[in-house]
């Protein structure tokens, strides 16, 4: 069985060498007996196991002493509640850029009208998110507790390049960028991102969070797995995390330190977005409406010329063993995920592909 390029949006493809890795150690994981799902969380091996991913993750974005890193359980969406539970006490800004921070704010909006504080939007586009708004737009308040903003658009596929400059703590969903690009994470109160696009499988969920933030009161209503210093106090381990998603992201963690770290797969990454836009771009049969000042490395929407030849192109593309490239069912079309473990063959063979579907069809 040849393994495909699979672009899906996430869950998503993940490193070959990761997987073989994985495949050896499941009957037996370090000479124990036992594969690694089927051992304590709280025996030494795998303390051991949590604590080397940990500091790989720290030293891939040299994340500094005074934030403390959390592997939790329930996806980036559980932490749209997680964030407010824990860190409103007044007032909060969002910005919206696309469906998932649109959701962020929903759900923090559900909190703030059962009266833990008011969430406010600071700056908004029309329902396509086709672009950024200019920071000198938004309306941030001076006395928020945080700005929460969507580093990357993984459906709508828009990406900040940069954070946004503001005085107040920031917040960023970084779901579907984290790992891709260097980052400085002094720049952000907290980062939190789902695993299953850029990191691992689905149900381990990345907080880093600046340790300052975590002095006052989460609300007393915020479940304790999900209360920020508690699970600082207790190594992630208040409950049983999710083990082997924890074990499986210690692995990619450590294919990207051998692949050269977070700069080096940049600059792969930048070279297989630019690929891909420069065919849609040079073709007058593909399109993709994002501004080129946010066009996302990660995630790639783009349209056909005739709608009508959207199933013969998927259908086509996955018999040339491309698969999932079918867009969100928000914006219809097509989508192509570019995430960290893509190789930049699969990007040519899409490429290839799509001239030769518009040569044919076109
Ligand atoms: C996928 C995604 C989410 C939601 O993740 P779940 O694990 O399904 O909760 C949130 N934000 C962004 C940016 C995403 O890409």
């Amino acid at each position: 069985m040849p393994r495909h390029f699979n672009f899906s949006a996430g869950p998503a493809t993940l490193p070959i060498a990761v997987l073989e890795r994985a495949k050896q150690e499941l009957l037996d994981w370090q000479g124990g007996g036992t594969s690694v799902m089927e051992v304590s969380h709280r025996s030494k091996d795998y303390v051991a196991l949590a604590v080397r991913a940990e500091r790989q993750l720290r030293e891939l974005l040299s994340i500094p002493e005074d934030y403390a890193v959390l592997f939790l359980s329930g996806g980036a969406t559980l932490q749209f509640a997680g964030v407010p539970l824990n860190l409103l006490r007044g007032r909060a800004d969002y910005v919206e850029t696309g469906a998932w921070s649109a959701k962020a704010y929903a759900e923090a909006k559900r909190y703030a009208n059962a009266g833990l504080g008011t969430v406010h939007l600071a700056a908004t586009t029309d329902g396509n998110y086709t672009t950024i708004p200019k920071e000198d737009t938004w309306q941030v308040h001076a006395d928020a507790d945080y700005l929460h903003y969507c580093s990357n658009e993984t459906v709508h596929g828009v990406q900040f390049f940069n954070p946004p400059q503001v005085a107040v703590p920031l917040v960023a969903d970084m779901s579907s960028d984290i790992l891709a690009r260097a980052i400085d994470v002094r720049d952000y109160g907290l980062i939190y991102a789902g695993a299953q696009k850029n990191i691992g499988p689905a149900g381990l969920t990345i907080v880093i969070v600046r340790r300052e933030l975590l002095d006052g009161q989460a609300s007393p209503f915020c479940p304790s797995v999900l209360n920020y210093t508690l699970q600082a106090n207790s190594d992630s381990m208040l409950n049983t995390p999710p083990t082997y998603a924890w074990y499986l992201a210690g692995l990619v963690f450590e294919w990207l330190l051998e692949q050269g770290g977070v700069a080096a797969i940049e600059t792969q990454n930048r070279a297989k977005a630019a690929l891909l836009y420069q065919t849609i771009d040079n073709s007058s049969f593909y399109h993709n409406g994002v501004d080129s000042s946010c066009r996302s490395l990660m995630n790639v929407p783009f349209t056909l010329a005739d709608s009508g030849l959207d199933e013969l192109f998927l259908t086509q593309a996955t018999q040339a063993g491309l698969l999932a490239l079918k867009g969100h069912r928000l914006t219809g079309g097509m989508r192509a995920s570019l995430y960290n473990a893509m190789p930049l063959a699969g990007v040519v063979a899409l490429t290839k592909f799509m001239q030769d579907f518009e040569r044919r069809y076109g």
